[in-house]
């Protein structure tokens, strides 16, 4: 069982301080299930190394505690010593305990910093399922290679296994790696080796902090690492932050279309983007939390617009996107138009370099305390020339006659801003990362309310 994990970040042997083992040494550390030994394949000042091995010996696992239930050949003839599980994730946690904290004491800077990371797991079970284990990484900002392997490459007919050879690539700080792939590791085995009981969902939320309350996987993540338990699961999901990131469904969606649709705003918002967009001669656009699609529709029909990309953190509407804009395509426009999964809450290189970014109706579905992450995200990583964010206007909400007061316009919105309380934002936000920002208004504007939507319109210095 292998894992490996290589920076490039320099001087790359830093590695070792963060890991909290030297490059020059290959040190083996005795667990209660066999032996781990961590070494460094490569240690230079541009790139560095680390490896992790696990040896586990069947038998000792078959006469064993582990094994004592299984009486069959099974408990001698398994892939528990080749696959990545649990044993691996007990090993990461136990070898690498104090880089998982985040503290380290001869280089706390670097360990409070993003860096580019990749890890390799060489044999990782998914039970087939690649869209799951992408499913699983993808949202917390990583890039994903995958290679399915063959159940016997001498016998191609036999076909795949549901074993994966995966390499993990993101600019992140090693201790949120390692919490990563410690509780990942046995949610894609979807088994333990050891008992599993209130402790279990200490450790889960310890490890999950900051970014398994927003995972659109949550649940069945939650489930799988306490080994399917009905009780525990539950208890575990109502202690984890309940920051649960807006899952659209069309019912809900209807409901907004009919509170707004008396001036079609849908229509005339995306009208005011695409001008927008085109008065700022923009090429390259990605469009976050893109949902099912409907700008990028319209965004397509310029030719203009070489380069659109979508991101959702919904899968589910991004899967709609696929089919109703994507796949009505022709072939040879396809290219133009890519759709991924991501959060906006977390860092994520693939949104960087864009002239343009758009982020339509989508900051009210955020919590307030995670617009901070947002706003890093955007403006001081992704930094595209040119963002339209655009609200609802709540003042302008007392015009909706469908609208009972003091409701927001949508089940899933966390909050609606008045005029003021969004141009603060906008401009604080202005002044922190170099952009200057613009108001612009859209819908039929009242006097005394306003128009139904505000958009601000950020420009980089
Ligand atoms: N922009 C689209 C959809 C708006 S609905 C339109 O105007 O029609 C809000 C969308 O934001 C949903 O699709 C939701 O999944 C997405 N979303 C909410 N929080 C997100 C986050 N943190 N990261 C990425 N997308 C998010």
């Amino acid at each position: 069982m292998l894992l490996t994990i290589s920076t490039t970040h320099q001087p790359a042997t830093d590695l070792g301080y963060l890991l909290f083992k030297h490059p020059d040494k290959c040190q083996a550390f005795n667990l209660s299930f066999g032996t781990a030994q961590v070494f460094y394949p490569e240690a230079s000042e541009t790139k560095c190394t680390a490896a992790l091995v696990l040896d586990i010996n069947p038998i000792d696992l078959a006469r064993g505690k582990a094994g004592a239930n299984r009486q069959t050949l099974e408990a001698y003839v398994s892939d528990r010593p080749y696959a990545a599980s649990s044993f691996l994730s007990v090993a990461i946690s136990q070898v690498f305990r104090s880089a998982m904290t985040g503290n380290c004491k001869d280089r706390q800077e670097l360990a409070d910093t993003a860096i580019p990371l990749v890890a390799r797991i060489p044999v990782l079970p998914s039970r087939g399922r690649e869209g799951f284990l992408r499913g699983l990484f993808e949202p917390l900002g990583y890039q994903v290679n995958v290679r399915r392997l063959a159940l016997d490459e001498t016998f191609p007919d036999w076909g795949n296994s549901s074993y994966f050879d995966v390499e993990l690539t993101h600019t992140i700080k090693l201790s949120e790696l390692l919490s990563h792939l410690h509780v990942m590791i046995p949610v894609l085995d979807d088994d333990k080796h050891y008992y599993v009981n209130e402790d279990e969902i200490e450790k889960l939320l310890r490890h999950g902090e900051g970014w398994l309350g927003t995972h659109p996987l949550k649940a069945e993540i939650t489930s799988r690492y306490l080994k399917r338990q009905r009780g525990l699961t539950r208890d575990a999901l109502a202690q984890i932050a309940v920051e649960e990131v807006a899952v659209e469904t069309p019912e809900q969606e209807t409901q907004e279309d009919m509170i707004e649709k008396p001036m079609s705003l849908n229509q005339q918002r995306m009208e005011t983007v695409v001008a927008t967009l085109k008065a700022n001669g923009v090429e390259k656009i990605v469009d976050l939390g893109c949902g099912e699609g409907k700008l990028l529709k319209l965004l397509l029909k310029e030719p203009s617009f070489q380069s659109i990309l979508g991101m959702d953190v919904t899968y589910r509407s991004l899967e709609i996107a696929r089919e109703r804009v994507l796949d009505k395509l022709p072939t040879h426009q396809q290219g133009r138009l890519q759709l991924i999964q991501g959060s906006l809450n977390y860092r994520d290189a693939r949104i960087a370099g864009y002239d343009a970014a758009t982020v339509i109706e989508v900051i009210e579905h955020m919590e307030l305390d995670r617009l901070a992450a947002f706003e890093r995200v955007l403006f001081e990583f992704a930094k595209p020339r040119i963002a339209l964010v655009t609200t609802p206007n709540i003042e302008y909400n007392v015009k909706f006659e469908n609208l009972p007061v003091g409701k927001l316009r949508h089940p899933d919105h966390r909050f609606e801003w008045t005029r003021s309380e969004f141009q603060t934002w906008a401009q604080a936000i202005s002044n922190k990362y170099k952009y200057s920002v613009e108001f612009g208004s859209i819908g039929a504007i009242d006097a005394e309310f306003g128009s139904p939507t505000q958009m601000a319109i950020f420009t980089a210095k």
